[in-house]
């Protein structure tokens, strides 16, 4: 009797998931294998691609596409043995130590996310304006008039959430630092170079500065591998706020950008600066990945702190909730944990709602708290000429925190 009620109710009810990137599309795979009619609203008014770079590959960010599509490791991702740390003005190895981290690139993830899940219900140019109050309770509103009522709405739109504004009033808070991002392919980069970033997650330690690269799968339109690699690198400038960031983020329209200011918008001087600085700071393998990258581009790191995650029916998860630094490599990974526990919940409450966001959201809120304390640490260091030892347990990659 009691499976046939669950049953019931939980075909019946309708889940909104606002946000089809890695933690929404997370979501709405595992909220429908468990019986709920499940809609994806994304602002973009195209599939995903080519959005995001490299990502390290954490047990939460795949473990839907292991454990449900049949995919595996090797279809997503490529392997590597080691961690290696270097003075990046030098190119002097400071230290190296043995760890098995694989790697892969967003729209792997994204287009296998998204063919387990399909188009029928992923709405393009769907975006959110806020979460508002009526007789049915909250609703989510949309910039084309529409609003949308649903038993759960699931909000899973990113690091600028417009329903974590809305509900918290809660900006990102600039971190006092940018990443210059990019990708070179195989082809571009000498042997040497090539050689020198294999098979490892490299950084490259500067006083003030720090800048890591690895390589990663080069990924065809359909999210497939095509068997050649690339070298992904970030490179973190400390830049203060005021007139020095807003001329690094405003583009060459004259628009001051708030996120990312993207390749094809970057002014003459920005780009040309970025390299300069690169033939000033950088030496050999270093210097030659940013030489030969033919579209940086650059991004704000924020982060954002919350205390809330559910209110009523509606819930914030991943970057739309806790936003973290990249540092430890897990943020994916976070938004995909986020939604896997909130199934977990609604299958335990056999799909009480209300009992299942308060079983939910403590746990959560609270790897959201540890994540960012550990990623906040990392910063401190990295970008300040701290002591990063290499393999330091405390500054090792993934959610968990050491104790
Ligand atoms: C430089 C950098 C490197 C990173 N490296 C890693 C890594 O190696 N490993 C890792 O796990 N994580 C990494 N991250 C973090 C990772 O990118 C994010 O944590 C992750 O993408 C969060 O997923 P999400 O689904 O919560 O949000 P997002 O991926 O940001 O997706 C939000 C989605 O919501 C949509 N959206 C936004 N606003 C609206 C709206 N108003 N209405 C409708 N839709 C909307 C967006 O278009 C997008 O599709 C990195 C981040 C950065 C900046």
């Amino acid at each position: 009797m009691r499976d046939e009620g669950k049953c019931q109710r939980m075909s019946r009810a309708k889940v909104a998931v606002v946000g089809g990137s890695i933690g929404g599309l997370t979501a709405a795979n595992v909220l429908r294998d468990i019986g709920y009619e499940v809609d994806v609203y994304e602002r973009a008014p195209q599939l995903l691609s080519g959005f995001g770079t490299g990502i390290v590959v954490q047990p939460e960010l795949v473990r839907y596409l292991l454990e449900r599509t049949g995919a595996t490791l090797g279809e997503l991702s490529v392997p590597s043995s080691s961690m290696r740390y270097y003075d990046a003005s030098t190119a002097q190895l400071k230290g190296e130590v043995g760890a098995s981290w694989r790697f892969t690139a967003y729209n792997a993830v994204y287009r296998k996310l998204l063919d387990a899940y399909g188009t029928d219900r992923y709405h393009l140019g769907r975006r959110l304006i806020g979460i508002v109050r009526t007789s049915a309770g909250l609703v989510a509103k949309f910039a084309d008039g529409s609003t949308v009522a649903a038993d759960l709405i699931v909000c899973a739109d990113g690091g600028a959430s417009v329903a974590r504004s809305t509900l918290l009033g809660i900006e990102p808070k600039y971190a006092g630092y940018v990443t210059w991002r990019g990708m070179v392919d195989q082809n571009d980069v000498s042997k040497e170079t090539w050689g020198f970033f294999q098979d490892a997650f490299s950084y490259g330690l500067l006083d003030d500065s720090h800048i890591i690269a690895y390589p990663i799968p080069q990924v065809s339109g359909d999210g497939r591998l095509t068997g050649r690699h690339r070298l992904n690198f970030q490179w973190y400038w400390n830049v203060a706020e005021g007139p020095d960031l807003d001329r690094l983020m405003t583009d060459a329209t004259g628009e001051r950008r708030s996120v990312s200011v993207h390749h094809e918008l970057l002014t003459e001087a920005n780009l040309l600066g970025f390299q300069a600085r690169a033939a000033d700071q950088l030496c050999g393998p270093f210097r030659e990945l940013i030489s030969a990258a033919p579209k940086p581009f650059v991004t704000v790191v924020a982060d954002a702190e919350i205390e809330q995650m559910a209110f009523g029916n509606v819930v914030l998860i991943g970057d739309a909730a806790t936003t973290p630094r990249p540092h430890a490599a897990a943020g994916a990974a976070k938004a995909a944990a986020d939604a896997w526990a909130l199934a977990d919940q609604l299958e335990k409450t056999h799909g009480n709602i209300a009992d299942a966001l308060a079983a939910w959201e403590p746990g959560q809120l609270a790897v959201g708290h540890a994540y960012l304390a550990k990623v906040r640490a990392m910063a401190e260091v990295l970008q300040h000429g701290g002591d990063f030892p290499p393999g330091a347990s405390e500054y090792r990659f993934g959610l968990s925190v050491p104790g």
